[in-house]
């Protein structure tokens, strides 16, 4: 087969299909040979000439990926390449570029987008650490992080000059909350009229609870969609990464940041969300928001559940929002994902009790942090992910210790509800 009847052919599948087979010829390795992609492990590559050699560094991060000058693994590397190629098509961007952990990503894009005297429009909601970063780090460097509720009508009202960087979760991490995404990137739009191509305000969103098939931050207007590939994408729970979906013109400077400050995706871990977490991610997705909604149904229904947040369920705060921002199944049914957040009726304490039930009693669901596993994992955002926010932003972020989350995995959901039916006996006893 040609190059070029390939090429259109790619295009012409489902997603399913594309996730499995890759671009077909990526420049970053020939499938004449392999079935699977080798496992790149190299750090620096032979170069004919010293010419070579400087034109590698002279075109490094340009948009012309066709035939990249391989020169050093903290430039560019084959199977980053080649997972990148894969992301950006999930998430519809021009371009994406991986990083060692999602961490890595989101430092990234403020390292890229801002300079000292910016300012930046967090909602309060987000992921710990980001957090952490965006209320111990940034400060540091003299950039002014403003605490902001994006459900707020007046979220974007007289806006300062400075104001650089909207951020937010398309899905927020713990409680679910979905901010009005569309309006939003509307509204920074007509912002960006009147302004310097350097002065422009930009969006970035996580995207990590959404995933890239709940939700498109870029088509809805984003100028940087986020993931933490740690989870739902690697999706085994074995392999810590990160990436940025964007623009063509945000792709070289995240390069030369990736470059310059070194948080590099080591290639034995691209290789595994490559090969194991991309071709399986349409799968796995499917089968644990085929369970997410039955067990969500199931929380409902309980009498010592008092809360049960779930996107697609009408008792939702922002389901209006969830039905702009999220994709749809084939059903015609929002695709909301895998993440469950509930609480109980009773304190702190109650909560607690029923946790280390679980814990210690429970066989399909096992109490740790992070998310998107083959395996159900439940924990209490206040007391571990999100600990580091400090009494005030808990409260404004809707994050209380009776708070608890469950990412469902690929079990049969019978024996979830099975488990989360024993735990609830137990608190009654
Ligand atoms: C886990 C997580 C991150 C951080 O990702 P790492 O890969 O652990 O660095 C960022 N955002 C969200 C929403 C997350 O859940």
């Amino acid at each position: 087969m040609s190059k070029k009847e390939s090429d259109q052919n790619q295009e012409k599948v489902s997603i399913d299909t594309r996730l499995v087979h890759g671009k077909d010829f990526s420049s970053a390795w020939n499938f004449k040979n392999h079935v699977v992609p080798p496992m790149t492990s190299n750090t620096t590559y032979r170069l004919e000439s010293v010419e070579r050699g400087a034109q590698g560094f002279a075109e490094f991060g340009g948009d012309e990926q066709e035939h990249p000058i391989w020169v050093y693994d903290r430039l560019d590397e084959p199977n980053n390449l080649m997972l990148e190629e894969q992301l950006a098509y999930l998430e519809k961007g021009d371009n994406a570029v991986t990083f060692s952990s999602g961490m890595g990503a989101i430092s990234a894009v403020c390292l890229a987008t801002l300079k000292a005297g910016d300012c930046v429009y967090s909602d309060p909601t987000i992921y710990g650490c980001t957090y952490s970063l965006f209320s111990n780090w940034l400060p540091k460097f003299n950039l002014d992080v403003k605490w902001k509720d994006s459900q707020k009508k007046d979220f974007l009202d007289k806006p300062p000059e400075n104001l650089r960087l909207v951020y937010l979760e398309s899905v927020a991490n713990p409680n679910l909350k979905i901010a009005p995404l569309k309006q939003i990137c509307d509204r920074v739009k007509e912002i960006n009229k009147t302004r310097a191509p350097d002065k422009k305000v930009l969006v970035a969103v996580d995207n990590t609870f959404a995933t890239p098939l709940g939700c498109k931050p870029l088509s809805l207007g984003a100028d940087f969609s986020i993931q933490s590939l740690t989870k739902n994408i690697a999706g085994f729970g074995t392999e810590l990464g990160g990436a940025v979906v964007t623009k063509k013109e945000w792709s070289t400077p995240l390069k030369v940041v990736r470059k310059d400050f070194g948080a590099v995706l080591n290639s034995k871990s691209s290789w595994h969300i490559l090969n194991h977490g991309i071709p399986t991610l349409n799968l796995r997705f499917k089968k644990q928001q085929e369970s997410a909604r039955k067990i969500s149904a199931f929380l409902l229904e309980e009498k010592e559940v008092e809360q049960v947040l779930y996107p697609s369920l009408k008792s939702h705060p922002n389901y209006e929002n969830a039905k702009e921002v999220l994709t749809t199944d084939e059903n015609g049914d929002i695709n909301a994902g895998f993440m469950i957040s509930f609480t109980l009726k009773g304190g702190n304490e109650r909560t607690k009790n029923f946790i280390n039930f679980l814990a210690q009693k429970s066989y399909s669901i096992t109490l740790a942090v992070s998310l998107g596993l083959t395996k159900t994992l439940v924990e209490v955002p206040r007391l571990m992910t999100h600990s580091s926010l400090d009494d005030s932003a808990s409260a404004e972020g809707d994050i209380s210790a009776k708070l608890i989350r469950l990412s469902i995995g690929i079990e049969n959901p019978e024996d979830i509800i099975n488990d989360l039916k024993s735990g609830l006996e137990h608190i009654t006893k």
